[in-house]
Formats: C-alpha cells, sequence, structure tokens
C-alpha cells in the first residue's frame, strides 16, 4: 500500500503544488505515494461555510472551530483508520529527521492545516492529534508546513530517490551538518576545489569532512554541537 496523505485545508488547490514536481512529482505518478485533500469548508453547517469565530477571551484574528474541524477529521479517520493525526502548528513540536524517519517508514499521515490564529484547542483534548511545527516563525497558514512535512517524508521512502536513498551523511543523520559540497569546474572565480578532495585519499577525505562538518555545526549549531559532544562523552572508548 502507498503511504497515503490526507490533507485537512482550507485551500485544497495549494496541493500537490510543488509535490507534483520533481522526484516526488515523478513518485505520486507511480503511485508510489498519495494524495488526498479534505476541504474543511465543506464541513460547515452554515449558508456562508463558516468555520472561524472570533478568539474567546479577546484578542486579533480568527479561530477555526473545533466542531467543524472534527467533522471534517472524522471523515479523513473513517477513510485512513490506521493513520496518525497531525496538526501544523508553530505550538507543535518540533519537527526533526528522526521524526520524519519514523513517518516515511509507516502508512502516511492525517495533517491538520490551520489559518487565522489557530485552532480550538479543544479538538487537541478530544482526538488523538499530535501538534507538529517546522520551525521557530510564524506562517500564514499550515499547507506550506505541511508541504514541507511530506516532501521530508516522501524523499525517504524506498524507491522515491534511487540509489543514494540511504542519506547516512546528511545533515542530522549523524549528529552534524553535512560537510561543504564541491563540483566542476575545480577552479572558479580563483578558487579551487580543496586539493584533499581531488587526491583520491578515501581516508583523507573522510577526516576532511569530519573535520569541516565539525567546523560547520560548531559555528552554525551551538545547540547540535553540545549534544553531539556529549553523546561522543558518554560513548565507550573501545572502537578503534
Ligand atoms: N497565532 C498562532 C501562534 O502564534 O501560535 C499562529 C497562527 S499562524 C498565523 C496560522 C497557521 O499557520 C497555524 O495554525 C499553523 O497551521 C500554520 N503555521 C504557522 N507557522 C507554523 C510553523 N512554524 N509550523 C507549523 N505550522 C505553522
Amino acid at each position: 500500500k502507498p503511504f497515503s496523505a490526507s490533507i485537512l485545508t482550507l485551500y485544497p488547490e495549494m496541493f500537490p503544488g510543488p509535490l507534483g514536481h520533481s522526484l516526488a512529482g515523478r513518485a505520486l505518478e507511480n503511485n508510489i505515494w498519495s494524495l488526498e485533500t479534505v476541504a474543511i469548508r465543506d464541513f460547515a453547517n452554515d449558508r456562508h461555510h463558516t468555520v472561524d469565530d472570533t478568539p474567546s477571551g479577546g484578542g486579533a484574528g480568527m479561530v477555526m472551530r473545533a466542531d467543524i474541524l472534527a467533522r471534517a477529521l472524522d471523515h479523513s479517520c473513517e477513510k485512513h483508520p490506521d493513520l496518525p493525526i497531525l496538526a501544523m502548528t508553530p505550538r507543535g513540536y518540533p519537527l526533526t529527521q528522526s521524526k520524519v524517519r519514523q513517518l516515511s517508514e509507516g502508512a502516511g499521515a492525517i495533517i491538520i492545516c490551520g489559518r487565522f490564529e489557530g485552532m480550538d484547542e479543544r479538538l487537541f483534548e478530544k482526538r488523538a492529534i499530535e501538534p507538529v511545527s517546522i520551525g521557530d516563525y510564524i506562517l500564514s497558514g499550515g499547507e506550506m508546513a505541511a508541504l514541507t512535512l511530506l516532501d521530508a517524508c516522501i524523499r525517504l521512502i524506498p524507491g522515491v530517490m534511487g540509489k543514494i536513498t540511504s542519506g547516512e551523511d546528511e545533515s542530522f543523520e549523524t549528529g552534524l551538518l553535512e560537510y561543504p559540497q564541491y563540483t566542476r569546474p575545480v577552479e572558479w572565480e580563483g578558487l579551487s576545489i580543496p586539493e584533499v578532495l581531488r587526491s583520491g585519499n578515501h581516508a583523507h577525505i573522510k577526516a576532511w569532512r569530519q573535520a569541516m562538518a565539525e567546523r560547520d555545526t560548531r559555528l552554525r549549531r551551538p545547540d547540535l554541537w553540545e549534544r553531539y559532544r556529549s553523546v561522543q562523552a558518554s560513548r565507550p572508548l573501545a572502537r578503534n
């Protein structure tokens, strides 16, 4: 069975969007994954298809109603009882590569996209929904967040990326940012590709890449660097 994504959104026309192109697009055509959108507005119960109301307690903007979201969600759950339910929200658990990997190994996901000031909190109390954030910034809606999450998952599904699918060296898989990459031309605007990468000496290349990965992680991501160092420090000394 292909990896299935069921997206609850006010803007179904935003899908598959960029995921209809390149690797993900080809995989969609080849039924390696499937996509369905559920238009939240179809589950409104008034003539104007209202899905939101003003925030209780006051404040700017509008809040998506729990009752209407739940009807849309229950509709999707009936079709996909086996899928985990995620809601995109900056208040969620941060998305990580290990979460992406775990999802990509599963059957897919039901993903709720927020708009306005977000969703009525009672939805999270009444349904088994995992809130997920893609980073510490505010988007105008959950659709781009859902596309981002799906893109990250889809490229890991076997058969999507071809041979390089293991991605073992990639940023975050090792606990470090990836080493810098180079390709021809060897000389560009007076800069050469580092000599070691052209040496053919695999041990030297490996050591250089490790040093560069450590340098850039220390500089750009002190948070990752601290974690990496404490993991290294707690490892038994036995290896080589
Ligand atoms: N008032 C909300 C807050 O401060 O937490 C922000 C709402 S945002 C303008 C509207 C919708 O965009 C959210 O409900 C969510 O679905 C989506 N969104 C915005 N930023 C996001 C992020 N970093 N990760 C995941 N979803 C996000």
